[in-house]
């Protein structure tokens, strides 16, 4: 999901000028969906039972689940589980819950690309598209067919027996290696056309277990496709989830939605607030988050609203445990519910007519509009505003609020000290410093940061703070990812800053 992103500083981006909408049309949304990535690292069903009334409150109305190796996936695919996936009663119970409170619930299960997490198994590496390559499943080849059957059998009988099951995603999304195997070259069809018959397939094999049931897929395999080409590729009874987490639109955004519209009976708009800004990154950018959502929010507006051009079905806020299935974690759930609320709430306000009239009065709105909100909402007082410009939790009191404080730190220990080496580890003449730039300029700030570091043992802190939300699994790998690697980088360049 993450090869096309790119990771920008904010500028401003131009929108369209309007005036006068203060009470606007309202931008119209059948789902606000919020994105829960299970990769390998759960959050304890307790906590996420817990957020649900929090959604609910802020228009969430819908959970897009990433199961990955997360599913008790049973008989034949039992050895896809992982050890600690949730158990079968448990997920049962918090589904139960969250139907109950009125989400819509839409399982996730990547059947085309991003793979690794099933095709790493030796029984099952007989079915990549490239042998070297866990990524990808060939198409091509029956058993990969009876494999993905028996998958999404499994998650359609297991959620069809909590609620009728409106909607599954099929992932599909940065398949690669693609099209490289004999047997698909035979094929002699364009990796879009390759990918459309792959999809044709998983629409029958879902709808011969669920009529009802309509399909999501990711667009990003299309975005190549030329506009005059897309009416070989229209799918029929699937609906596109069109992806984009930069902060400001892509200048192909226009041509890929008239595509879209044409290819899908729906489009569907994913954003993200937590996940994107960076593969070991410890905080969601609330700036990149923020204008990631605005954006996107005013194309809805613009071009769903007013100008009717397209029909947007509804918003998925993804939030990436990690980029892919080998990859460390990036920002943890529980760190990332500030993001969550300030987009939730920016969402709301456009989804009630309140919408940004001029973005040179974008200050303004955020005022009127967001900040008040979000202080609400987190319990914060005397905050220094405003969230753009930093963050300041330690004037809030809502659960996850001292996790923040200390992430924060820890963030910030990381923009100072956290090294990208070159292929050459010992040389320290070779090192570069992650988003600082000049390092002479930012010494007085990062010896700050680190003695406040030297105050705080940083291990039993994040023991104690993260035990309410994940189990030791979870936590002795975020311990050994990021504060490890951070004491080791600061071991190393302590003798540089001259720091005894
Ligand atoms: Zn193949």
């Amino acid at each position: 999901m993450y090869v096309l992103a790119s990771y920008i500083i904010v500028e401003k981006y131009f929108f369209i000028k309007r005036k006068g909408y203060a009470n606007a049309p309202k931008v119209e949304l059948e789902y606000v969906v919020v994105h829960l990535d299970l990769k390998g690292a759960p959050p304890k069903l307790a906590y996420l039972a817990s957020l649900l009334p929090m959604m609910k409150k802020h228009g969430v109305n819908g959970l897009l689940i990433e199961y990955e190796d997360m599913f008790p996936y049973d008989g034949v695919l039992e050895n896809l589980r992982r050890w600690n996936s949730y158990k079968k009663e448990e997920l049962h119970a918090y589904l139960v819950a969250a139907v109950s409170s009125g989400f819509e619930i839409i399982p996730l299960i990547q059947t085309f690309g991003h793979m690794e997490f099933a095709l790493k198994h030796p029984h099952y590496d007989f079915l990549r598209e490239a042998p070297k390559f866990p990524e990808s499943i060939c198409p091509s080849i029956l058993e990969s067919q009876h494999f993905l059957e028996e998958m999404i059998k499994q998650i359609i009988s297991f959620h069809q027996k909590i609620a009728p099951l409106n909607y599954i995603h099929v992932g599909c999304d940065e398949v690669s290696p693609i099209n490289k195997c004999n047997l698909c070259r035979r094929r002699n069809s364009t990796n879009e056309e390759l990918l459309t018959e792959h999809v044709h397939f998983l629409v029958e094999t879902v709808h011969l277990l669920s009529p009802t049931t309509t399909v999501l897929i990711w667009d990003d395999m299309y975005r190549d496709v030329k506009p005059m080409d897309c009416s070989n590729l229209i799918l029929t009874d699937t609906e596109v989830v069109y992806w984009d987490f930069t902060a400001k639109p892509h200048e192909d955004v226009h041509i890929n939605m008239n595509k879209y519209g044409r290819m899908f009976d729906n489009i569907w708009i994913a954003t993200a607030f937590k996940g994107a800004d960076g593969r070991e990154s410890i905080l969601p950018d609330l700036n990149v988050r923020f204008y990631n959502h605005l954006y996107w929010l005013d194309f809805i507006f613009n071009y769903g609203t007013m100008k009717k051009l397209y029909k947007f079905k509804g918003i998925i806020l993804t939030g990436w445990s990690r980029y892919d299935h080998d990859s460390p974690l990036c920002e943890i759930l529980p760190a990332s519910i500030p993001s969550l609320i300030i987009n939730l709430i920016l969402i709301q306000k456009y989804t009630s007519g309140i919408v940004v009239e001029n973005m040179n009065e974008l200050d303004v709105f955020i005022d009127e509009h967001i900040e008040n909100n979000l202080d609400s909402s987190l319990l914060c007082q005397n905050r220094s505003k405003r969230f753009l410009n930093a963050f300041n939790s330690k004037k809030c009191r809502y659960e996850e609020s001292d996790l923040y404080t200390t992430l924060q730190l820890l963030s910030n220990a990381y923009k100072c000290f956290v090294l990208k080496n070159n292929a050459s580890n010992d040389d320290e003449s070779s090192i570069e410093y992650e988003n600082v730039g000049n390092v002479q300029n930012q010494m007085e700030t990062c010896l700050r940061i680190f003695n406040e570091l030297c105050k705080i043992t940083f291990d039993k802190e994040i023991i104690g703070l993260l035990s309410d939300y994940f189990e030791n699994e979870v936590i002795l790998e975020y311990i050994r990812s990021k504060i490890r690697s951070l004491q080791e980088n600061i071991k190393r360049i302590v003798p540089i800053f001259s720091i005894k």
